[in-house]
């Protein structure tokens, strides 16, 4: 009964908006259904061309339908899409008006469920709630928007002990959209924790709201623990930080350089969109810092400032640090090591123990397979042992890893391996990283190794500031094969040597970009080509 007072109240709310609707877009559809279905329909590519005229027919440009359009719209998608029914339709076509600009057609939506005495679902009020928070990032909501917030998250809550996640999200969104009741949302992020990790969107909301109230450490806290899930901030969170940060001029700099310091620890790039607002506010406050657009050139030089970006090296205490933390953490306490047999671990220690120090460590395997493996095993060979040549040419010592059936692969060239490089071959070696990186950081602070495998779960077993380290080892010790040529030479990548994420050199700062928003730090080291360089006064 709950939701016939709430429509009442959502259709004598007041509505104010001008309208200029937009098309909503397939993939918000889309996501909308699978959070609530566990088959995914296909809106997108099944009918499309319906579906594009009912959106130009009855969402466009329009504050209102009539209950008879409603009726048609609704009868439409149920006609004619296998899985929208009427339990699932009207959340679907909340979905259709969910931009800023048509809470007001929204709104009339629920008002026809109104009138023909169909109660809304959780999903379809969690829409609605979606619909509220697009409008709250384009202008302050009213009093009576927020309130009619309060009264579907009332509902929801009073009509379901515990939500799902995804229910849990939606009242997030609606909840951060008020100005005294957003409070609410935190357990609501506990509750999703029940059932899953947080959702990227569920954060990031929350941490936005946390700094646009002044409560900065409750945002720095959920950041954090976003990261720690492997997920990154939207852009909003950095909008919010900096708008916050611009309120007062004493404390700027220093909430700049947290957030600076927090993109370089987790690896972050900034997207345009956070890139634009920072050279605004720096316009605003040339007094505090300023800000140029700006690219390297090849050796690492920003172009805007000439100065040097930092060398990627880790210092001696760093590598320390490094090595015996990874021997801990990520050899022993994960226990990587046990797609093999302990003798044949023990074997390996001995066998480095008693030859390295090496200048590079060969994944012999990985080697010979990155130009595909269907290769006849004469041609992988070839290519192990041209690899093995090129570091031989450069006087360096050499270690292959590789597997016992390799040495049926071709005698001649396996004979040149063998005398220009220690051999270590196992007989069941299903993870080839834990040993390369065991023989790499044993043999010591120079050495490099060879392979295309970018780390990226060992890096994350590190945890904390050690991910960081580790990254900056990788890359300045990192070789892998780009490309054979048809002569058979070998074109190799090797390190680049200057940090590619933002850090700090003097008073200046040098912020890695990216064109939108990424779902995860880039694995492979390759040099943004957008960069901020921000100077602190
Ligand atoms: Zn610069």
């Amino acid at each position: 009964m709950y939701n016939f007072r709430l429509l009442r109240q959502l259709r004598l709310g007041g509505i104010t908006q001008a309208t200029a609707t937009r098309l909503t877009q397939a993939p918000t559809c889309r996501r909308l259904l699978a959070s609530h279905h566990k088959r995914r329909p296909q809106l997108g590519a099944v009918q499309s061309d319906q579906l594009q005229q009912l959106k130009t027919d009855y969402f466009e440009h329009r504050r209102e339908l009539s209950n008879e359009e409603w009726q048609r719209v609704r009868q439409t998608l149920t006609d004619s899409y296998k899985y929208i029914n009427s339990s699932n339709v009207d959340a679907v076509i909340l979905g259709l008006c969910s931009t800023a600009e048509q809470l007001p057609l929204a709104k009339s939506y629920l008002g026809y469920l109104q009138a023909e005495r169909i109660e809304p679902n959780a999903a379809t009020l969690g829409r609605l709630l979606r619909v509220y928070n697009a409008a709250h990032h384009t202008r302050a909501l009213s009093d009576a928007e927020q309130s009619e917030i309060v009264h579907i998250c009332d509902a929801v809550q009073g009509a379901h002990e515990t939500l799902d996640a995804s229910s849990c999200e939606h009242l997030i969104h609606g909840l951060v959209a008020t100005n005294h009741h957003w409070q609410r949302a935190l357990p609501l992020l506990e509750m999703m924790k029940v059932t899953s990790t947080p959702s990227v969107a569920a954060y990031s909301a929350l941490a936005a709201k946390a700094f646009s109230v002044a409560q900065p450490e409750l945002a720095w806290r959920l950041l954090e623990e976003m990261l720690l899930a492997r997920k990154l901030p939207k852009c909003e969170v950095y909008l919010a930080h900096l708008a916050h940060s611009a309120q007062n001029a004493s404390t700027l700099v220093a909430n700049l350089e947290q957030l600076l310091q927090f993109l370089e620890r987790h690896d972050i790039l900034i997207s345009d969109l956070v890139a634009q607002q920072l050279m605004a506010l720096a316009q605003r406050m040339p007094q505090q810092f300023q800000v140029a657009s700006t690219r390297l050139d090849r050796m690492g030089k920003c172009t805007a400032c000439q100065q040097h970006l930092q060398h990627v090296a880790i210092s001696d205490a760093q590598f320390a640090e490094l090595h015996e933390s990874f021997l801990a953490k990520v050899l022993i306490r994960n226990d990587v090591f046990q797609k093999s047999t302990p003798e044949e671990v023990a074997r390996f220690k001995q066998y480095v123990e008693q030859t390295a120090p090496y200048d590079c460590v060969i994944d012999g395997l990985n080697v010979a397979y990155s130009t595909g493996n269907k290769k006849p095993p004469q041609q992988l060979a070839k290519l192990l042992a041209t690899v093995v040549r090129y570091f031989k040419e450069r006087r360096k010592r050499v270690l292959v890893l590789g597997r016992q059936h390799m040495r049926n692969w071709s005698k001649p060239v396996w004979q040149y391996i063998q005398s220009n490089a220690s051999v270590f071959l196992t007989n069941n070696l299903s993870h080839d990283d834990p040993f390369l990186l065991y023989a790499t950081l044993r043999s010591g602070q120079e050495t490099d190794f060879f392979s295309r495998d970018l780390m990226r779960s060992h890096a994350f077993l590190l945890g904390g500031d050690l991910k960081a380290v580790f990254r900056r080892w990788q890359q300045e010790h990192q070789y892998s094969l780009v490309t054979q040529t048809q002569t058979g030479q070998i074109i190799v990548k090797e390190p680049i040597r200057h940090r590619l994420s933002a850090h700090k050199v003097n008073n200046v700062w040098h912020v890695p970009c990216c064109d939108t928003y990424m779902t995860q730090p880039p694995d492979s080291f390759e040099v943004p080509e957008k960069w901020l360089c921000l100077t602190i006064t």
